[in-house]
């Protein structure tokens, strides 16, 4: 399939789909394709709904600059003021816009938001109604007349060193190869979330979405864009076995959290760094409890867990026997991921979201706009098409060179070909890079164990000409393969770079394991090298701005 576009979105989770909308309401001459790997109404990290929308300023009540002194407690000083700026002055007119598409937002007797902190300063947290924003989100995609192209894995972008023009992949179904030469990118495809195993060894069984295996991190390195915060290894305490979410929606709503030894663990705010320490110092396991809780709490808190989050969780809960009125719900660590969402992981952008390659932008969880969660992909979903749409404008399609797009189809082709017999089915190979991620690339990390991750880089590459591939669906299983590969390699340069131990846990070295401001109040930045295709780090300084 061949397609030629002004702007590409590469995902049709909640930034893609954002982007796309916008796009097409600031200029419906346009035109705006989503490729997306799965199929948009139940894609990405939002299958059904959201509890909430995390991060909201509301004018009167609290304000940008209090969320960004918030802000820069949460990532310990390592933030670019103007994207979480930005992000905060527009929250809440994409609450307004949400609203408009009729997402509740509820209010309480005073018809205020019901706002709950989360946040080190301020109420940011405003409780949403909604279990079905992504059918609303994929309806108003296709109410604007972009085209959608699903169950299409993007692989390579069409990208010369310093400009993108589109991309390239193929269906996952059909193998069908697809070229989409645009004039503008738009990166929205989620974070890292295969990153490393969890403890159910389960490969699927993640917190985050696990369709998102660091596609787009890998997209954007191998094309000659910045990214930053790999060392930013982060993983939570949640349901145990399950992974799902639900300390926001507990904790806000008065449970508390217990230690093995029956005492209360304390939480300054919903701070996960208290919970894994318990878990690590042996006063494990840690237990959500809920049975000094009204009944009428009880059942808000089901209503949100077993509707607009996962439903699968009643059963869950039935299954164990495990009733909230009495029994105590136990928390266990999930598995690392990388993420510009929940955390600090991504593709270096502006407050334009705009990355170091032109043409090229990302939005969501993709992007290093650190803990923008939800908000966050709206928004930079919006300011994306809003900026790409004024880059298309009079511009002609560039110049793509055809053997980059010839050298991709061959190397997709070859896999198939040359693996057909291969001795190892993708699912043991996958199980083992990610075991092998959980040895070596995570906290407790040191110079001798990350280097190790670097002695099995060069094997896995080399072994992965023995992964049986049967199918395109099998093929796009090895491609996430190398994805993942990436993401640690990546992940593994910033975590040697960064000599010092920040963020608690979640880049705790034990041969530096003092936080060290003196020297590294800075971005871990990694770029592709032109000559030698290593992995290049450069320590690059904060931008700051307002009054920080
Ligand atoms: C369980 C959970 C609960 C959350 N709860 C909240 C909450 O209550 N409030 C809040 O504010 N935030 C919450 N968040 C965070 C928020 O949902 C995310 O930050 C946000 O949805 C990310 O949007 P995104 O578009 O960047 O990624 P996604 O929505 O995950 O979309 C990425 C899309 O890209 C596609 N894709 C990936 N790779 C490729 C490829 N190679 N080719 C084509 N397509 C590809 C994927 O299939 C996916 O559809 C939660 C996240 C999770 C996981």
């Amino acid at each position: 399939m061949n397609l030629e576009t002004d702007i590409l979105v590469i995902g049709g989770g909640s930034a893609g789909c954002m982007a796309a909308i916008v796009a097409k309401e600031q200029n419906p001459d346009v035109s705006v394709v989503i490729i997306e790997k799965g199929e948009i109404s139940r894609s990405g990290s939002i299958a059904m709904g959201m509890d909430a929308l995390n991060i909201v300023v509301q004018p009167g009540i609290t304000s940008p600059e209090l969320y960004m002194k918030s802000a820069l407690i949460a990532t310990e000083g390592i933030l670019d003021y103007n994207p979480s700026n930005i992000m905060a002055e527009r929250s809440y007119s994409m609450l307004k816009r949400l609203e408009s598409w009729g997402i509740r937002f509820p209010r309480d007797e005073e018809n205020k938001y019901i706002s709950l902190q989360v946040h080190a300063k301020g109420n940011f947290l405003l409780e949403m109604d909604s279990p079905d924003l992504k059918l609303v989100l994929a309806e108003k995609v296709k109410e604007a007349g972009v085209r959608i192209i699903n169950r299409t894995i993007i692989t390579k972008l069409l990208a010369n060193g310093e400009r993108a023009n589109g991309a390239m992949g193929f269906n996952i179904r059909s193998g069908e190869f697809v070229v989409c030469k645009a004039k503008v990118t738009i990166l929205a495809n989620g974070g890292c979330a295969r990153f490393s195993l969890p403890n159910s060894g389960y490969l699927y069984g993640t917190f985050d979405y696990p369709g998102n295996a660091g596609d787009g991190y890998s997209l954007a390195y191998q094309a000659g864009a910045q990214l930053t915060g790999f060392e930013y290894t982060q993983c939570s305490p949640l349901i145990k076995d399950l992974n799902c979410p639900l300390l926001y929606i507990t904790l806000t709503r008065g449970a508390e959290v217990v230690n093995a030894l029956g005492e209360t663990i304390d939480l300054e705010y919903v701070s996960t760094q208290n919970m894994l320490k318990e878990l690590r110092e042996g006063r494990g396991p840690i237990f959500i409890k809920m049975n000094h809780l009204p009944e009428e709490r009880i059942r808000e808190i089901e209503r949100i867990l077993f509707t607009t989050e996962r439903p699968i969780q009643k059963k869950f809960w039935e299954n164990r026997g495990v009733d909230f009125r009495e029994g105590l719900i136990e928390l266990g660590e999930t598995e690392y991921q990388l993420c510009g969402g929940h955390g600090m992981t991504g593709i270096v952008v502006n407050e334009k979201a705009e990355t170091t390659l032109k043409g090229l932008y990302a939005a969501g969880d993709v992007a290093c706009v650190p803990f923008q969660h939800l908000t966050g992909a709206f928004v930079f979903g919006e300011v994306a098409a809003e900026e790409a749409v004024k880059f298309v404008n009079n511009k002609e399609l560039s110049e793509v060179d055809q053997s980059m797009i010839n050298d991709e189809e061959q190397r997709l082709h070859n896999i198939m070909d040359n693996n057909k017999n291969g001795s190892i089915s993708v699912k043991d190979f996958e199980y083992k890079v990610r075991r092998t991620i959980s040895d070596y690339a995570i906290p407790p990390k040191n110079d001798q164990k990350l280097k190790r991750f670097l002695w099995w880089l060069p094997r896995f590459r080399e072994e992965m000409k023995s992964i049986r591939i049967t199918d395109y669906h099998e093929l796009s299983k090895f491609e996430e393969i190398q994805f993942i590969l990436d993401c640690a390699e990546l992940s593994v340069h910033a975590s040697l770079a960064r000599k010092e131990s920040r963020w608690g846990w979640f880049h705790y070295r034990t041969d530096y394991p003092e936080k060290d401001d003196r020297n590294w109040l800075k971005h871990i930045v990694l770029k592709k090298g032109i000559k030698s295709g290593e992995v290049q780090t450069l320590l690059v300084p904060i931008k700051k701005g307002g009054k920080n």
